[in-house]
């Protein structure tokens, strides 16, 4: 039920910013979800249609972004895409730390008719 919490949140999120600039309509959420983040873009999306019935966002298209989750080794520094049962950098060969990367599910941007 997560991606329901989140899909009424960026309607109230979207609809309120919409009131503020003066706009009556939302065009286009950007959104980021992380790979690792447990969120499905097309369950949230859904949601939101259902949400967004009668507010300012109805009809609203997602501008999905999907971010890699990434590893930072411990070692040398270096930032490296996290595979499947894989979590050695490649430079060094010892396992990487998790960062944040990959676990985002926010609203980076929003536009208005
Ligand atoms: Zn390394």
């Amino acid at each position: 039920m997560h991606e329901y919490h989140k899909a009424v949140e960026w309607v109230k999120t979207a609809s309120a910013k919409a009131a503020q600039s003066g706009m009556k309509k939302v065009k286009t959420l950007h959104v980021t979800f992380g790979e690792s983040s447990g969120y499905s873009p097309e369950v949230v999306k859904n949601y939101f249609d259902e949400a967004a019935v009668g507010t300012a966002c109805e009809g609203a298209e997602f501008d999905v972004k999907v971010t890699r989750s990434l590893l930072k080794c411990p070692k040398c520094g270096k930032l490296f895409e996290k595979k499947l049962l894989d979590y050695k950098c490649p430079d060094c060969g010892v396992e990487g730390d998790p960062t944040e990367s990959g676990n985002e599910v926010e609203v980076t941007g929003i536009d208005f008719y």
